[in-house]
């Protein structure tokens, strides 16, 4: 006979096969699972937040999804599990967010003179640059 336990999600008792919890839970699980995946599968960019937000499934339950490798991950969506490690924000890509990022190269120019000689370069084709950007934002 198999073994009774109480499904970890809603605390029922049920005859426990290998799974955590019951089979209703199972089913919900399973339809959670695609709601996430779907969103995931239109928005590529989105982070674990964005994700949760938009199919309201716990960040939680989605970074489980991810652990146990049910959630496909892309070279796209790799971003889904990374977070600043200076302030966790969620960030596409890197070990920083932009604004950690700026921080960081602040810090270490004053610490160590670094990019001191790299200025006097882009002071001289500063212009350039400018205009490219500028002719990019006009768009
Ligand atoms: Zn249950
Ligand atoms: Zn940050």
């Amino acid at each position: 006979m198999a073994e009774l336990r109480n499904c970890a999600r809603c605390g029922k008792l049920f005859p426990y096969i290998g799974r955590p919890i019951c089979n209703r839970c199972v089913e919900k699980e399973e339809e959670e699972f695609k709601i996430v995946k779907e969103y995931i599968y239109d928005n590529p960019g989105a982070t674990v937040f964005e994700v949760a937000d938009a199919t309201e499934v716990s960040v939680d339950k989605i970074m489980r999804f991810l652990r146990e490798e049910r959630l496909e991950i892309s070279s796209e969506n790799v971003n889904l599990i990374l977070e600043c490690e200076s302030c966790s924000r969620p960030i596409k890509s890197g070990r920083y967010c932009e604004e950690c990022k700026a921080k960081l190269a602040g810090e270490m120019r004053r610490e160590f003179g670094i990019g001191q000689r790299k200025r006097e370069n882009i002071r001289t084709s500063g212009k350039e640059k400018m205009h490219v950007i500028r002719k990019r934002e006009g768009r």
